[in-house]
């Protein structure tokens, strides 16, 4: 028997490993609408911390100080743009994993977050320079 807190957790995981959008607890919050799912957006926030706090899910703060969160993948990384503040995925070559490259420590959670300027802003700011 599942306890309604354990399909709550479920539902999150579930609904994090199906998208790759890196959604705010709201966003989530609205997909648990749709599907019939009672649950607050408080028990979502609270149910997503407690995945950070147990190394499954990441959570990517962009610089307009949201709260987005990320199924923890070995395979990328998050690069996080402060001036869009979109989020991209940098997939890494099976090569190039983490735990490939550091051979000499144990890696337990991958959480890597690079903030910067992406493409598109970056553009947007040599042009500004340039008139
Ligand atoms: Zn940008």
């Amino acid at each position: 028997m599942f306890t309604r807190q354990t399909r709550q957790k479920e539902f999150v995981l579930e609904n994090l490993k199906q998208r790759f959008d890196h959604p705010t607890a709201l966003q989530i919050f609205h997909d648990a609408q749709q599907h019939g799912i009672k649950i607050g957006e408080v028990s979502i926030y609270r149910i997503l911390n407690n995945l950070v706090k147990e190394g499954k899910v990441c959570k990517i703060v962009t610089k307009d100080n949201v709260a987005h969160f990320d199924l923890i993948r070995e395979d990328h990384i998050h690069l996080v743009c402060n001036c869009c503040n979109r989020i991209f995925d940098r997939e890494l070559d099976n090569d190039k994993h983490l735990s490939n490259l550091i051979k000499d420590f144990q890696i337990s959670k991958q959480d890597i977050v690079l903030h910067g300027i992406c493409k598109d802003c970056a553009k947007i700011l040599n042009d500004k320079e340039k008139e």
